[in-house]
């Protein structure tokens, strides 16, 4: 094995972090030794997690419209895309049946997400009602990503029994400019620190392949990391006609799985998962997510692309030898 992998993984597999000289050390070595990577990662893995792995879905409780400008985006009003430019918001009963399948499917976490940079009062009110019935009706533990919100708004999701707030970092701070001019870094990283004290899990990750470089990867791994997330959706772009982003080059199945594989050195005990692009980007490679190291996958329902069923993906964990739940 590559003497650098080797020792990274072994400090790691010890139970300690890797600081910033040695996870650049790792990116440069991963290059031309990704077999060791995978390897080695996959193991970190199996140390932290063993065979169990979580399986999410998400329903968009808002679609479109969103007047935000972030450069991935078919959601955004700004752009001509496939997604209307008048927001779509769906009732409880949509929501509370898209629960419903998610828990028959055996899903573990079910996501209400919105479109566009915060919630009205409105739909504050609503979703404070339906998160307990979708809790005890339904019987699955309820996330939400409802954009950049208050300390009170997160405490009172929170009181009402939302378990985990999901808002992404998207990239470094450094690149971000490049990607989002409406908000800026900050704004992102303040809704996270506050979802913290309000006693909510965090999943907060971002994408890639939007023309950032390597050090943004470890930027935001970093990032991620002082801040506390205990779970990164890793999204990879899937570009969309009419975006800023449309003719974008996608990134390569092994480079995704070089980038997951990062993750999980820098981010051994956090749950990583493969969200948006999985499909379309990885095809044929994409049951290595796990051995990449990935501790969870989105499932069913995606936001603007076509997914594939729960049952596919259920299939795949089992046929992995991994237990999904
Ligand atoms: S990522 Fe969210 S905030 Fe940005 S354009 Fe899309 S819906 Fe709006």
């Amino acid at each position: 094995m590559n003497p650098v992998i080797e020792q990274a993984t072994q400090q790691v597999l010890d139970g300690d972090l890797l600081d910033r000289p040695q996870i650049e050390s790792l990116v440069a070595e991963s290059r031309d030794n990704l077999d060791d990577l995978l390897y080695a990662a996959n193991r970190i893995r199996r140390r932290f997690f063993g065979d169990r792995v979580h399986l999410c879905s998400i329903v968009p409780g808002r679609l479109g419209g969103c007047d935000q400008d972030c450069a991935f985006c078919a959601q955004s009003s700004r752009y001509t895309t496939p997604v209307d430019r008048t927001a779509r918001i769906l009732s409880d009963d949509q929501i509370l049946a898209a629960a419903a399948e998610a828990k028959q499917n055996g899903v573990t976490h079910f996501g209400i997400v919105y479109s566009g940079k915060r919630v009205s009062d409105a739909e504050m009110s609503r979703l404070e009602k339906l998160i307990p019935r979708i809790r005890d009706e339904i019987g699955i533990g309820v996330c939400a990503g409802l954009g950049i919100l208050s300390a009170e708004q997160l405490r009172r999701l929170r009181a009402a029994g939302l378990q985990r707030y999901n808002h992404n970092l998207e990239t470094s701070r450094r690149y971000f400019p490049r990607i989002v001019s409406a908000h800026n870094y900050d704004d992102r990283v303040s809704t996270i620190r506050s979802a913290i004290e309000a006693g909510l899990g965090i999943c907060a990750g971002g994408i890639f392949g939007i023309g950032e470089q390597e050090s943004d990867w470890i930027d935001m791994a970093l990032e991620l990391r002082a801040l506390g997330a205990d779970t990164v959706p890793m999204n990879f772009l899937h570009p969309i006609p009419g975006t800023p982003l449309a003719d974008q080059p996608t990134l390569a199945p092994r480079q995704i799985l070089r980038i997951i594989a990062l993750y999980r050195f820098i981010l051994p005990r956090t749950h990583l998962k493969a969200a948006g692009g999985r499909l379309a980007n990885l095809r044929d490679l994409q049951s290595w997510v796990f051995y990449a190291g990935c501790t969870s996958i989105m499932s069913g329902n995606y936001l603007t692309t076509a997914g594939r069923s729960v049952a596919e993906d259920r299939q795949m964990i089992r046929d992995l030898g991994l237990e999904a739940g």
